[in-house]
């Protein structure tokens, strides 16, 4: 891994961070489709905390703290705050239940990596609650015509955009992990490409490696390098791979090459990413490569001990895997 002197990357970030935010920001609602116009009063609210270097969206709902390595961690349905100023989100396929543990367990996974490294991943998190704001949607859904929702949501993503923009300038690629938990009962982590459990089970590995990542939240990792693209994904160093060989369950692996394991076809749940993984993935060859995570909560999110000892072992497996590709 390409290791950053702390001082020069957090002068640099302060410095950018101020030119790039606003733009990013409201940039992202334009590209949203969002049709309103953008002016620089839109987010007067986002401020910089001097002592911790920590951005805040506006009323504190959305939190970015700058890190130095070459990994973002977001975390969008961990939240608990619940303003009364934004309604209930309601209607038909409007989901609202919060990933418990995750804010926390995105932070255990910093926490061993400045262990393991001397130094932090990029951290953005959504204080609201799911039923205020799903930042793991289009805006539409995410914030159902809310103004003060999409202001969050337009902060979240444009923090998202300003950590990319720090890790696309040093070293140049780099992982973004969207970090989720599911309620799914076989107790694994579901990595999310964005193919679905079906693709996975039709596709061979010969299949994989012709589609080479196309379409994938990897493709731009597939296009940098030789690999097959079914090591990638599912071999013993695919990142499912090095999280099994640490004792954490996962799917895709070598042990689960897809979602079954049931004799009913298509049967087993399963979580593929969502619009942060396609955002902020690699889906256009972009040097950022995406992970959607969804962790069970048995033994990996429930308590402060399950919670290290799971990122003891993501942190491994994220030094391995950005040491290997970044
Ligand atoms: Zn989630």
């Amino acid at each position: 891994m390409k290791q950053r002197g702390l001082h020069g990357i957090t002068g640099g970030i302060h410095r950018r961070a101020a030119l790039l935010l606003l733009p990013l920001v409201l940039s992202s609602g334009a590209c949203a489709g969002s049709g309103t116009p953008s002016t620089p009063d839109d987010s007067p609210g986002i401020r910089q905390d001097a002592e911790t270097g920590y951005w805040y969206g506006t009323n504190d709902w959305i939190e970015y703290r700058p890190g130095t390595l070459p990994v973002i961690l977001s975390a969008g349905h961990g939240g608990a705050l619940e303003p009364g100023s934004i309604p209930d989100r309601s209607g038909p396929g409007i989901v609202t239940v919060r990933d418990s543990r995750t804010i926390e367990t995105t932070i255990a996974a910093s926490d061993a990596l400045a262990n393991l490294t001397g130094e932090r991943p990029h951290v953005v998190i959504s204080h609201l609650r799911r039923t205020k704001l799903d930042p793991n949607r289009d805006i539409g859904d995410a914030a159902l015509g809310n103004p003060e929702a999409e202001r969050a949501w337009r902060e979240y993503h444009g923090f998202i955009d300003m950590a990319k923009e720090d890790v696309t300038a040093e070293p140049g690629t780099g992982l973004y992990l969207d970090m989720h938990g599911h309620g799914h009962d076989v107790q694994r982590l579901e990595l999310g490409y964005l193919l679905s459990g079906d693709e996975l089970e039709t596709l061979d590995d010969a299949a994989l490696d012709v589609l080479d990542g196309e379409g994938t939240s990897l493709e731009g990792l597939a296009a940098r390098t030789e690999e097959p693209f079914s090591s990638i994904l599912r071999g013993t160093e695919s990142f499912g791979g090095l999280l099994q060989a640490g004792g954490v369950p996962s799917v895709p692996s070598p042990r689960w090459p897809d979602p079954e394991i049931d004799t009913i076809p298509g049967s087993e749940p399963y979580f593929s990413g969502g619009y942060s993984t396609r955002r902020h993935g690699s889906v256009d060859g972009d040097p950022i490569d995406g992970i959607q995570i969804e962790h069970n909560f048995r033994g990996i999110r429930e308590t402060p001990q399950a919670r290290a000892a799971y990122s003891e072992v993501l942190a491994e497996v994220i030094v391995t895997w950005v040491g290997r590709w970044y």
